[in-house]
């Protein structure tokens, strides 16, 4: 709680003497935002077992009132749109989704053409999808319920305990419709409070996959779950040489052809042709690559002998075991893992003296 301390004394301070607690849009909405980042600042200190939902009530309430001010103001308020604006990520960053429909309906009145700019949201149990640029909300359901199965398959395959840096924080996808994609989706792990992949798409009639131009989306969205769960070395040194998330991308990609593929919403991701583990395997065999921690192609043929070794429920429990240690390191709360450390979560988690031997033999 310590630096959350000097945080929640300067926001306390401005919510309880009110000074900044202006009159213009900017003001009340800022009190607003500031209430929000308040909770989400808290709670990251000291997440224990509280989940998102319960955190909504702990808005305070001067900034509560602050909301319902800017929601009352005059249509011609100076620097209304921009300020709606605002008050919309913060509801978006706190799930707030009842509070972001009332501050999207009043921009719609205020400012229709910017409207798409704070979009629409889809908020589930374990995450909250958000549409920018046009998309409907029919799109981003159907978005959602792919997300949902990718999720389910990553339990079903890994078990991983925690997904969100911040524990008990939902998992955020922006999904932007852009003219064309010039960039593969990203987990964007600048913000605060949560993990957040960037998602852009060109086509809002449907969620296909892959695109007509070779966009593998549906591979991406699996990948990049992969960067969201673990990074590798540091900052400088990739020590996985960006071979992780591809393996439990592509591991994704192959178990949700087999066991969703038939779903409604599953039918148009067709990526398994192209992105599987049983088309790494066969690489990997052709080239005689040897597991090494040296380059990607030698990581890729690591993993692909832990999976054979252990399996991939092994490896997920290791990560929960080393998050549960929460001893590894951490950049803006990210969470960043070395070999070594996989290497004993492995131990810790493998019970059979043969399933040890195999980890030491890979890893040691
Ligand atoms: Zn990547």
């Amino acid at each position: 709680m310590r630096c959350s301390i000097v945080l929640a004394c300067v926001v306390v301070g401005v919510l309880a003497t009110g000074a900044s607690a202006g009159t213009s849009a900017a003001d009340r909405a800022k009190l607003w935002a500031d209430g929000v980042e308040f909770v989400n600042a808290v709670h990251a200190e000291d997440p224990g077992k509280t989940v998102e939902a319960d955190l909504a009530q702990k808005v305070p309430a001067r900034a509560r009132k602050s909301l319902e001010r800017l929601l009352d103001l005059d249509d011609d308020e100076e620097g209304l749109a921009d300020a709606l604006l605002v008050a919309g990520e913060a509801a978006w960053d706190l799930d707030l989704a009842d509070d972001f429909g009332r501050v999207r309906e009043r921009l719609a009145a205020v400012a229709p053409d910017r409207v798409e700019e704070l979009g629409v949201l889809v908020s589930r149990d374990r995450f909250v999808v958000r549409g920018v640029g046009g998309l409907g909300a029919e799109y981003l359901a159907n978005f959602a319920d792919v997300f949902d199965t990718i999720l389910t398959g990553y339990d079903k395959v890994f078990g991983f305990a925690e997904w969100s840096k911040v524990p008990g924080k939902k998992l955020r996808v922006r999904v932007r419709l852009v003219p064309k994609i010039t960039r593969p989706p990203h987990f964007a792990p600048q913000f605060k409070y949560h993990s957040e992949i960037d998602f852009p798409v060109a086509d809002a009639s449907a969620f296909n996959s892959p695109t007509p131009d070779g966009k593998f989306l549906f591979y991406g969205l699996c990948h990049e779950l992969g960067h969201v769960i673990a990074m590798w070395g540091n900052r400088q040194d990739q020590a996985d040489h960006h071979a992780w998330a591809h393996y439990t991308g592509v591991v994704l990609v192959e178990h949700l052809a087999k066991s969703a593929g038939k779903k409604k919403h599953m039918k148009p991701l067709r990526d398994v042709k192209w992105r599987s583990l049983e088309l790494d395997r066969k690489t990997i065999e052709k080239d005689g690559t040897e597991p090494s921690t040296k380059d990607r192609a030698g990581v890729m043929a690591l993993l692909l002998a832990l999976h054979d070794a252990v399996g991939p429920e092994k490896i997920g429990a290791a990560i929960n075991h080393l998050d549960a240690e929460d001893k590894r390191l951490r950049i803006n709360r990210v969470r960043y893992y070395t070999f070594a450390e996989l290497r004993d979560g492995l131990l810790a988690v493998c019970k059979s003296k043969r399933d040890k031997k195999r980890v030491r033999a890979l890893l040691d």
